[in-house]
């Protein structure tokens, strides 16, 4: 049979160790929590790390797919009109950018490198060129 406590037994987050007191007390120590914290910590950093070659990789499969419409033979200030289904079709990734520019209320611009998109509508997509130095 159990012994009947008047506290409530729980465990230390970081070592296991049975915590009587408070119910809001996480740690034994301040030793136990600076390590549970520094494990977060690493852990977080990690999955950070493992998260960014994915989105390295949108981003230039993004970039691949601009590259398809020749957009640096547009003249200055020339946009060329897409369907969004033809670009998702390629595999595009609405979203992923290196660089944003919001010229209105509605309108933000997304680049990936020098070459950038700007959704108009619900099916339609604007695209151009832009040297980083013009914007
Ligand atoms: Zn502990």
């Amino acid at each position: 049979m159990n012994p009947v406590t008047t506290e409530e037994e729980h465990l230390c987050e970081e070592c296991g160790k049975s915590l009587f007191g408070r119910s809001d007390k996480r740690f034994c120590n301040d030793g136990c929590r600076n390590a549970f914290n520094r494990k977060k910590r690493d852990a977080q950093r990690e999955k950070e790390t493992q998260d960014m070659p994915a989105v390295f990789r949108i981003i230039k499969n993004n970039y691949e797919i601009l590259k398809r419409y020749e957009l640096y033979t547009l003249e200055q200030g020339e946009k060329k009109f897409v369907r969004r289904y033809e670009l998702e079709k390629q595999g595009f990734h609405f979203g992923y950018c290196t660089s944003a520019n919001k010229v209105n209320s509605q309108d933000t611009w997304l680049y990936c490198f020098e070459l950038g998109y700007l959704e108009s509508g619900p099916s339609t997509v604007y695209l151009k060129y832009e040297e980083y130095k013009r914007r």
